[in-house]
């Protein structure tokens, strides 16, 4: 299928993405439809980041009316969203302070910065000798230094030199942590489950134990629930399976509602204390527009109780996607809405997503052998019923053939 817009994306646009052949033009709750008037599901949602579903009616209400009131006025000033946005983010997660940015790189730079700063003027560690530690197949965004932290060569390949100062410990490996801890450790950075490295969920005491260590040597224990915060896998955040409130969280994505780009360090004063005016900053973090359209996605999130339906609707399809038996099934993983299907190595997981496609499902792969399933948390047991037939018939078909050669 080709279209003029595919060409023409191919033609002026750069070539760091490699997207499905579909040209979306609407959305609606957890339908897209293409320029051709065909509806698909959307099993995506933007990497998790339309929990709310396309076009919420409360959240484009909320848009318009305050980009007909103000908008962008910088950090410069005062505004009447700000200051609401927050205190209500802070009263849900209980932290104490929050600073906002735009996208999940620039609130995970922020962490990083906090925690480096923190290490200064806090904790008493030699100037530029700041540690932080993060795991192996973390995926924390884009930018020099977060791919200074990757152990994904694609992510650093032709980008160095890289940023000094990190440490790399296997994910889910308590005993590396506390072997990698050094006086100079500011902070440890850590996914609650991994989202971009294949959906992968720790043992179930791993934050636990990550946390006390952390106590032990006054080390800040950071989580990026940027992808899995927000009710993704049942609960407002994923830290709480593992029963721990980190030193700091970052999140970003469904913090939007699905329409705008917004992010936030969250911590306790004593680490938010470090930054003083001038610091840090950001043009349009915190803007209004952006502010009102948050807290406006925080308030839906609880008032339509979705937390609660992506831990049962999300147990529901985990449990349908069990009783599959496929052969091509190695694994069913995750947690809530954020679901990863490993699919035997033999068969790429893009050729399923292509497949999908034709059946009218959208989702993506996530390291070549994992499909991705983190459909807006809206979804209903029906509509999860469709993917799965979907899926069964597109897996039925590849046995066939794979039988047949
Ligand atoms: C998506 C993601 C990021 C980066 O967010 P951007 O908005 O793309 O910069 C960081 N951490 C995690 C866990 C993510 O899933």
């Amino acid at each position: 299928m080709t279209s003029p817009f595919i060409e023409q994306e191919d033609l002026y646009g750069a070539h760091n993405y490699k997207p499905l052949p579909v040209v979306l033009t609407r959305g609606e709750g957890v339908y897209v439809w293409d320029e051709n008037g065909k509806r698909y599901l959307d099993m995506m949602s933007a990497y998790s980041a339309v929990s709310h579903g396309h076009c919420h009616p409360k959240l484009v209400d909320a848009l318009k009316h305050q980009a007909s009131q103000l908008n962008i006025v910088s950090r410069a000033f005062y505004t009447d969203k700000l200051g609401p946005f927050l205190e209500n983010i802070c009263k849900h997660t209980g932290f104490e302070k929050a600073l906002p940015m735009n996208t999940g790189a620039e609130a995970v730079e922020t962490a990083l910065k906090a925690a480096r700063k923190w290490a200064y003027v806090v904790k008493g560690v030699p100037a530029d000798k700041a540690e932080i530690i993060a795991c192996s197949g973390n995926f924390h965004g884009r930018t020099i230094s977060i791919v200074s932290m990757s152990t994904e060569s694609q992510y650093r390949f032709g980008f160095g030199p890289f940023t000094p100062g990190f440490t790399i410990i296997p994910y889910g490996d308590v005993e590396a942590l506390e072997h990698a801890i050094t006086p100079n450790t500011a902070a440890f950075l850590v996914e609650p489950i991994k989202g971009e490295g294949g959906i992968i969920v720790p043992p179930k005491d791993y934050l636990a134990k990550c946390a006390a260590i952390c106590k032990k040597h006054n080390v800040l224990l950071i989580c990026d629930e940027i992808q899995t915060g927000l009710g993704r896998t049942g609960k407002l955040l994923a830290c709480e399976h593992g029963g721990i409130k980190p030193d700091a969280v970052v999140l970003g994505k469904a913090l939007g509602g699905g329409i705008l780009p917004v992010s936030l360090f969250l911590t306790r004063k004593e680490v938010m204390d470090v930054f003083t005016p001038g610091d840090h900053g950001s043009t349009f973090g915190g803007n209004p527009l952006a502010a009102a359209v948050a807290a406006k996605a925080i308030e839906v999130l609880f008032e339509e109780n979705l937390i609660e339906r992506a831990q049962k609707v999300g147990e529901y399809f985990q449990q349908r996607l069990r009783s599959l038996r496929s052969p091509l099934i190695k694994d069913v993983r995750g947690k809530g809405l954020l679901i990863g299907v490993e699919i035997d190595e033999k068969i790429p997981a893009r050729q399923i997503c292509l497949q999908l496609l034709s059946f009218g499902i959208l989702t993506k792969e996530t390291h070549n052998t994992v499909v991705r399933f983190a459909p807006p948390l809206i979804i209903t047991e029906e509509q999860i019923d469709v993917v799965i037939n979907a899926l069964q018939q597109v897996l039925a078909e590849i046995d066939i053939k794979s039988t047949a050669k």
